[in-house]
């Protein structure tokens, strides 16, 4: 069957919408002909394909992944392969280690890496650069908010952009991190990538 082009893909991407800038991926993803899923209670995890965390507070969300009883749930499904895309606070929530977060701060331990929040200082807790991803033909235009520095990463884990010295965009298997906004630039392409694997 031929589909139409404008028609919705039959995949459904959860947007975890406890907190922070979820709507913004709603409305990306929306734009770019995928259906979408907030996701507040366990039950919203039944109907997914993939799984977005957005940027916000990561400390927060630690909390309120763990009051809402989503936080076991989602580590069960990641650990199964469930395609997910951390951004800012999100990537926060799926790296290894934190530092400088609460020391009640949980996460899902999904890639191999360190990651320091509020790391780029005051002078430029907020900052926009064109960064070059290894497998776009141009630069990509991300916009960074009190984000999180990743000050190690495993070798396994596949470095896909970098700003100066810094990993800013990487993946490991079904998990993918960036620790800027792609979602408040008009570029769709990182998630369209995300997408794709699905
Ligand atoms: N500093 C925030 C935190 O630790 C992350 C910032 C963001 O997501 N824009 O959660």
């Amino acid at each position: 069957m031929v589909r139409d082009s404008q028609s919705k893909s039959t995949k459904v991407v959860g947007v975890l919408a406890l907190q922070g800038a979820f709507s913004s991926h709603t409305r990306v993803l929306d734009s770019i002909g995928v259906s979408t899923q907030e996701v507040r209670t366990p039950q919203n995890l039944a109907s997914i394909d993939a799984l977005v965390m957005p940027g916000g507070e990561s400390t927060t969300m630690s909390q309120l992944l763990e009051s809402s009883e989503l936080f076991e749930p989602i580590k069960k499904l990641i650990h199964e392969g469930l395609p997910v895309f951390g951004t800012c606070a999100g990537m926060i929530l799926l790296a290894n280690k934190i530092i400088d977060g609460r020391d009640d701060q949980v996460s899902f331990g999904a890639i191999e890496i360190e990651v320091q929040r509020n790391a780029y200082g005051r002078q430029i807790d907020s900052f926009e650069a064109d960064i070059s991803v290894e497998v776009f033909e141009s630069p990509f235009h991300a916009v960074f908010i009190r984000a999180p520095r990743i000050v190690k990463a495993d070798k396994a884990v596949e470095i896909l952009a970098k700003f100066g010295d810094d990993i800013v965009l990487a993946q490991q298997k079904n998990v993918l991190v960036a620790s800027f906004h792609p979602e408040l630039s008009p570029d769709r392409r990182i998630h369209e990538m995300f997408v794709k694997e699905i």
